[in-house]
């Protein structure tokens, strides 16, 4: 019987992840099905259980689920734990849902493809939301020098910071705050906000950036964000989120099949259907 995964959101339509997953399986000659499903925004459980019922064996999760498939595994991943979030599920041979979240090793990833500055580096996040929670783990263990979290709800990015301090060692300062509280330049800033998708820009001061600075907007869209092009009007190189996607896509897709997909090329198809 073929194998069975699927992605789980409420919308799910537009959903990317059957185009990339699907990539994947073809370029490693696998054979398995993946499918974009609707489940009720108040029952991810539900729409779990009967995916399972019909021979389901993993799933990706997105919005507005990651906070319900958290609460509904058996067995979480350390990482997984400390985002109190679930982007990827799989159902063990016992029966028992084991979750994890690939979306911060997504990020780090696709960071490293572009040479991001990150070992010593000064690195502002903007949001203090669920994505901006699944990246600061895998962020902080590149050791930058600084680490700043702003967010338009300070309390959030203070509160993350003081969730996340056990782990900013070996001379990492660690703090969050309000856009207002931003000071100095940065070598990598990363807008984890949702302000790119109404087409709007967190108030931030104009010398943001370092010379060979890096603006990294979590967003991707065809054409550069709002944030993206603010920043590249002051020098900084910039990128968008999609080489994320794909890049935590390849991670769940590890999970299930111990495979590793090749991401270049179907980041390449995806960004040329994103441009058609
Ligand atoms: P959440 O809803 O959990 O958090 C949203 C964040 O954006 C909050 O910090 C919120 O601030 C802030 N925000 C919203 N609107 C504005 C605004 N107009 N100005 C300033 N700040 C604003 O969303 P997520 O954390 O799940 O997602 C954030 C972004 O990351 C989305 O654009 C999403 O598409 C993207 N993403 C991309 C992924 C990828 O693979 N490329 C993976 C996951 C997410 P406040 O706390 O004050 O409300």
């Amino acid at each position: 019987m073929m194998s069975r995964y699927a992605v789980f959101g409420n919308p799910i339509a537009h959903s990317k992840s059957p185009l990339i997953h699907r990539a994947f399986a073809e370029q490693l000659g696998d054979s398995l099905s993946y499918e974009a499903r609707l489940a009720p925004a108040d029952d991810f459980a539900g729409g779990w259980a009967e995916f399972v019922v019909e021979g389901g064996l993993g799933a990706n999760v997105t919005m507005p689920f990651k906070e319900q498939a958290y609460r509904l595994v058996d067995v979480l991943s350390p990482r997984a734990q400390r985002s109190c979030a679930v982007n990827t599920l799989l159902l063990g041979k016992n029966g028992q849902v084991y979750g994890d979240t690939t979306d911060g090793v997504g990020l780090v990833r696709d960071l490293e493809r572009i040479q991001a500055p990150l070992a010593g580096a000064r690195i502002l996040v903007l949001g203090a939301g669920g994505a901006v929670r699944g990246v600061l783990e895998p962020l902080l263990a590149k050791q930058p020098v600084a680490l700043i979290i702003a967010n338009r709800t300070a309390a959030k990015a203070s509160g993350l910071a003081a969730d996340f301090a056990d782990l900013a060692v070996d001379g990492t300062s660690l703090s969050g705050g309000s856009f207002e509280e931003i000071e100095g330049h940065f070598d990598l800033v990363i807008n984890g906000t949702s302000a790119s998708l109404g087409g709007e820009l967190p108030p931030l001061p104009q010398a943001l950036f370092t010379p060979q600075a890096l603006a990294y907007d979590m967003m991707y869209s065809a054409e550069p964000t709002v944030f993206m092009r603010w920043a590249a009007d002051r020098g900084a190189r910039s990128e968008d989120g999609l080489g994320m996607l794909v890049e935590q896509a390849a991670e769940s897709y590890f999970l299930w099949r111990h495979k590793r997909p090749d991401t270049a090329p179907v980041a390449l198809m995806l960004r040329q259907l994103l441009m058609a």
